[in-house]
């Protein structure tokens, strides 16, 4: 079978992972993603996760009342931790062959991210998960993704979305909201209806010329079909 990308990054954010919970994590929408994931892996395309982590906690919504910004940062690192080591085990319990990095130092816990490792473990044909997003504050998931995927030399960055695209307005508000499959940069970070992505995560992708797309990854096979090049939610480019 044909695919469009060799080598392609997948974001997932905690929310996502929380499934039908209000937080924590949904072990079982972690094995139905492991099995979307497989059939990826299973085509020989590299792939690499990062997991974000608002279904614990969130920088920006911890910062304040005595904790500093940097301080509730690493709090929202180590929530995306958790995710990874979680996912880590669900995917290998599924039969997929992963690697949990962490770019936060956690040695007891994880492999340090290291870019010739993540390298290795790709090329060997092992899934990557990445924690601790790039282990810097300041910054969200969504702008670690865009970077990890440029360091790793990723074709793609696969946003997993609630909605299955963008779309003019917003659908859960406007009937007359319109998906729209192809977005440019200059639109996405100019267009005050599209908060898909974080602007900075964005400018990042523009600046590389790093395709985003943005899909519902919870849709059987979407994600497949998105490696595959089929015309699945929108693309940024
Ligand atoms: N975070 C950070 N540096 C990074 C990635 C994440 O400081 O490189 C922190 C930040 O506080 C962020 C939290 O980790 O809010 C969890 O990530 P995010 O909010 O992106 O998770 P998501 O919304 O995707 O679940």
């Amino acid at each position: 079978m044909t695919t469009k990308y060799q080598r392609v990054l997948l974001k997932l954010s905690g929310e996502q992972l929380a499934g039908k919970y209000d937080s924590g994590i949904d072990t079982d929408l972690m094995g139905w993603i492991a099995d979307e994931a497989k059939k990826v892996a299973d085509q020989g395309i590299q792939l690499v996760i990062m997991v974000g982590g608002g279904n614990f906690a969130r920088g920006a919504q911890i910062a304040g009342h005595g904790i500093r910004r940097v301080t509730a940062d690493q709090m929202g690192m180590l929530a995306t931790m958790m995710n990874a080591l979680a996912l880590t085990d669900v995917f290998e319990h599924h039969g997929i062959r992963t690697r949990c990095l962490s770019s936060v130092f956690a040695e007891q816990v994880a492999e340090p991210f290291v870019h010739r490792l993540a390298n290795k473990h790709l090329e060997k044909g092992r899934v990557v998960i990445v924690a601790g997003g790039i282990g810097r504050p300041y910054l969200t998931t969504d702008t670690a993704a865009v970077s990890l995927a440029l360091e790793l030399d990723c074709e793609v960055v696969m946003k997993a979305t609630k909605v299955d695209g963008v779309y003019t307005k917003d659908p859960a508000k406007f009937d007359d909201a319109v998906k729209l499959t192809e977005v440019s940069f200059q639109q996405a970070l100019e267009d005050g209806a599209i908060k898909i992505m974080d602007k900075a995560a964005m400018g990042l992708a523009m600046e590389h010329e790093m395709p985003v797309v943005i899909f519902d990854a919870m849709q059987e096979n979407n994600i497949l079909r998105v490696v595959q090049g089929k015309p699945v939610g929108t693309t940024i480019k």
